[in-house]
């Protein structure tokens, strides 16, 4: 309950009271963590425990594997600009039908701000005439999208950005891993939105996994020149340097897994790890890896990255 904790707290509140509204709003900016509210809530909602959610009923068990047959989930299919009334038509077939297990069924709709006119005045039905033991969550990050009249009646909960410490504990949870560095600058460009962090942080980390893979293709084709002059394009800075030099260590260490004909690999595919293996001997990867390792370690040690960046190229060619 890292996030939008008093949003949380409120709506525990308003279910033990008896009180649920037949329809939410759950408005913010994206990657707020709309979903993660709404998906707490519907949790709450189905759990059978005492403390809901209790995380351990046979409700919270099957909700948790993605398997409770009261949680209905809708979104618009990939790359559609629209939420169609065809999702409208979808929920007609089970909202006035009883609940599969207890005593409510819970319908989510992400990207409600993607409900054309007519699939909202469709779901004005269900606000009207509403069936006695459904909820539904309206996700939107534009209220503003969806027709007064459907505003006027759902509860709206509204999500705001959050505090930044807390932003930067739960990365560091989730990227145990990561320099705080890297943290630290994506907590600093992400605006209070977690979701958004973790695609920064996800998203550096891709780049620094492709020019790792990119780097040991010069690497195994031999293209020295390649070697010495990767790193005057990528200006990386410490953190980046760090990142890039642990990764093509654990790419190294792919290899020699694969040498020795194991096969747990942490960057690699098997079938490439293999590949490579055939293209050196144990001694020649276990130096690549060493050498590696020793540029990480001078880099962490404060030495002057492009140079150690640039001889560690040298070095490799050599060890070709
Ligand atoms: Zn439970």
């Amino acid at each position: 309950m890292r996030f939008n904790r008093r949003e949380k707290e409120a709506f525990l509140k308003e279910l033990a009271s008896g009180r649920l509204s037949h329809a939410y709003i759950i408005e913010g900016a994206e990657g707020v963590g709309k979903f993660t509210f709404a998906s707490f809530a519907a949790n709450a909602i189905l759990c059978s425990g005492e403390r809901r959610p209790c995380g351990k009923c046979p409700d919270c068990v099957k909700f948790a594997a993605g398997s409770h047959p009261d949680l209905f989930v809708f979104a618009p299919e990939k790359d559609a600009s629209q939420l169609t009334v065809n999702v409208v038509r979808e929920i007609k077939k089970s909202i006035y039908l009883m609940p599969n297990e207890g005593a409510k069924k819970v319908y989510i709709i992400k990207d409600g701000q993607k409900m054309n006119v007519q699939a909202q005045n469709a779901m004005l039905k269900f606000f009207e005439e509403p069936p006695e033991s459904a909820v539904l969550f309206i996700l939107t990050d534009k209220r503003e999208a969806l027709l007064p009249t459907v505003i006027s009646r759902g509860q709206i909960i509204t999500l705001y950005p959050a505090a930044n410490g807390d932003i930067a504990a739960w990365l560091a949870e989730k990227f145990p891993r990561k320099a705080k560095e890297e943290i630290d600058a994506a907590v600093r460009m992400c605006e209070g939105i977690p979701g958004k962090a973790v695609t920064l942080t996800e998203k550096r980390f891709s780049q620094i996994r492709a020019d790792a893979e990119e780097y040991a293709r010069a690497v195994f084709g031999r293209e020295g020149f390649k070697l010495v002059s990767f790193f005057k394009l990528k200006r990386y800075d410490r953190a980046k340097a760090k990142d890039f030099l642990l990764m093509l260590f654990s790419l190294f260490s792919d290899v020699l897994r694969a040498k020795e004909r194991t096969q747990t690999f942490t960057v690699l595919d098997p079938v490439q790890a293999a590949e490579y293996a055939k293209q050196t001997t144990e001694r020649k990867i276990t130096s690549l890896a060493e050498r590696t390792l020793a540029a990480f370690e001078e880099i962490d040690g404060n030495a002057n990255i492009n140079l150690t960046l640039t001889s560690l190229g040298a070095d490799i060619c050599a060890i070709q």
